[in-house]
């Protein structure tokens, strides 16, 4: 006989206990105050190795300790360790625990938010077994290998190629731009399986193991100062057939799961205590501005355009928990989301002037320069502007259809970025 899933409120009391014996209640929220605290504002990680490997060993900690006390992943199927509840439960268990100070769990969601998403869409009953618990247990991290030096926003036109070998495959070729490829040991990879296909048939997905041999990570330096990417190189790298994602040349839906996966994460609002928008208004009121008409009107415009773009993303949120499949909602939250993203900018820059290019050593001032310097790769990241508003034209307004690369003809056919021969 099986039990009746645990109630809401229930569930709800039993996080609280473990939040209590495990973590730190916040201080009742006291105002932010201009010149206290960290001025950091950066939109990329910017931390040394040695700082980075430190965040990952308390991030682990925490996600085992939420994993073995069921609450890490709530929503998932029991049969592969997860705790079979509803995205209520889910959605409970977060508002309990935004209550607590806990570690900042960034570093694991490519990981979980959309390579382990994937992997239980698409992986086998073994491949399943084998790494979704050790992922939201944290034992393990993942990546996305997805973008290579002549394919990004064409996909389709990758190069990097499996080629079977018994119960094996062999891949080799360059991946780039793969975030915490430095710190992950699988990643999800997509590659070409067949070069007589049409560019979107002849694509295979595999999870491959970022410690085999032949497995090269090499950093890219960001203008920003940090090294958060990376290029990766194969050379002959062996791939099990049993961690293949999906069957062979059906990449393309493998590589879908994943980015539906990611515009949803990008498009996520943001929140906190002490996000960007608290700091904005405190530099303004720092500064006397408050009752300047430019700074109000900039700054009003800003707010409503957040707030719609908040609400778009929860519109795309709440159609995909209710297991629909979500919309041009996505396209359009992450295009606001970028939108919204140079209207600060513009703001900060109207407001802070020379003191944005200059380190003053004031509090609050050059700070900013390490978000605004990183905005430009919240354009390109999961799908570009100019990729968005192409989607948006196609699917939302009925436009034609971008000209694009030749999509009927074999792959080995055409001319595309670096391809040889
Ligand atoms: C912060 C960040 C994190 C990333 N993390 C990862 C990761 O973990 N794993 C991974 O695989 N990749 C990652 N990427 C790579 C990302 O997916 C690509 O950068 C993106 O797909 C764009 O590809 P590209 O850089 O090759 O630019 P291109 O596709 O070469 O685009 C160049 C320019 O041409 C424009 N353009 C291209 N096609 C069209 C078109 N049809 N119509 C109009 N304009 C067009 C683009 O908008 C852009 O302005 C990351 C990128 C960023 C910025």
């Amino acid at each position: 006989m099986t039990s009746a899933p645990i109630s809401v409120e229930d569930f709800a009391a039993s996080a609280r206990k473990f939040l209590e014996a495990n973590a730190e209640r916040k201080q009742v929220k006291t105002k932010f105050t201009w010149g206290e605290g960290t001025d950091n504002v950066s939109m990329f990680e910017e931390r040394s190795r040695d700082a980075e490997a430190e965040m990952l060993a308390k991030a682990k900690d925490w996600q085992s300790k939420r994993f073995d006390a069921g609450f890490a992943w709530i929503t998932g199927p029991t049969e592969f360790g997860g705790s079979g509840l509803t995205p209520v439960h889910e959605r409970a268990y977060n508002a309990v625990e935004r209550e607590y100070r806990t570690a900042p769990l960034g570093a694991f969601q490519i990981g979980l938010g959309m390579v382990a998403p994937t992997i239980l869409a698409h992986a086998s009953d073994a491949a399943k077994a084998k790494y979704l618990k050790a992922m939201w247990r944290a034992d393990i991290v993942g990546c996305q290998l997805f973008s290579e030096p002549g394919a990004g926003s064409d996909l389709a036109s990758l190069q990097a190629k499996a080629e079977r070998d018994g119960d094996e495959w062999r891949i080799t070729g360059q991946k780039v731009w793969t975030s915490g490829a430095q710190f992950s040991d699988i990643g999800e990879i997509i590659c070409r399986t067949d070069a007589s296909l049409p560019k979107h048939k002849g694509l295979t997905g595999f999870i491959v193991d970022m410690h085999a041999p032949g497995v090269e990570i090499r950093p890219l330096r960001q203008m920003t100062g940090g090294a958060s990417f990376n290029e990766v190189f194969f050379n002959e790298v062996r791939v099990p057939d049993d961690h293949r994602l999906g069957d062979v040349n059906n990449g393309w839906n493998v590589a879908l799961t994943t980015l539906m996966n990611e515009r949803a994460s990008i498009g996520a609002a943001d929140s906190g205590e002490n996000n960007i928008h608290t700091r904005l208004v405190a530099m303004i009121r720092h500064y006397e501005l408050d009752k300047d008409p430019i700074v109000r009107d900039m700054l009003a415009d800003l707010y409503i355009n957040s707030r719609v773009a908040g609400f778009t993303s929860q519109r795309a949120t709440d159609k995909m928990r209710a297991g629909q499949l979500p919309g041009p909602e996505m396209s359009i939250g992450k295009m606001a989301l970028v939108n919204n993203q140079k209207r600060l900018n513009d703001l900060v820059a109207h407001i802070l002037g020379a003191k944005l290019v200059v380190d003053t050593g004031e509090w609050g001032t050059y700070a900013w320069s390490q978000l605004l310097l990183g905005a430009p790769g919240m354009r390109i990241a999961g799908g570009s502007d100019e990729v968005m508003r192409n989607i948006v034209g196609e699917r939302v307004l009925g436009l034609p259809k971008d000209v694009g690369i030749d999509s009927k003809s074999p792959f080995r056919d055409i001319k595309v970025g670096t391809q040889k021969g």
